[in-house]
């Protein structure tokens, strides 16, 4: 089953979600600011980060960025998660070279949704769409 890293550093938000996925089937792994999201990305390799961006040490921004210029970590597919779903929001991630965005409070079946469209992308499946 693929493994997410969940990079959040709200308590209540990570806890949620981290069971809502783990119900769904998903090995979850847990970091709580920007440096551990970056950290163990290059440690664990998860097949999928769900980035919240305002975080602490460096923020979600960053953190994309440090891990989009890295040829070790570049392919894994980062979904940003912020607060705001505004529409600056996720030209900044996508910018930040973000693979998708999604705002909270999280709505799981389509976050759900385009989770399962990169894990198709990236495991070379049939292909997204
Ligand atoms: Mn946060």
């Amino acid at each position: 089953m693929a493994r997410i890293l969940l990079v959040e550093d709200n308590e209540m938000n990570r806890d949620m979600l981290s069971r809502r996925l783990n119900r769904r089937g998903f090995e979850v792994l847990i970091a709580e600011d920007g440096g551990l999201a970056v950290s163990m990305t290059r440690a664990e390799r998860p097949d999928l980060v769900l980035m919240d961006m305002s975080l602490p040490v460096i923020d979600g921004w960053e953190a994309t960025r440090q891990l989009k210029a890295d040829p070790e970590t570049a392919s894994i597919p980062i979904i940003a998660l912020t607060a705001h779903a505004m529409a600056s929001d996720r030209e900044q991630a996508m910018d930040a070279g973000c693979d998708d965005y999604d705002s909270k409070p999280v709505n799981l079946p389509r976050l759900l949704g385009k989770i399962d469209a990169l894990l198709a992308r990236d495991g070379g499946d049939s292909g997204s769409s």
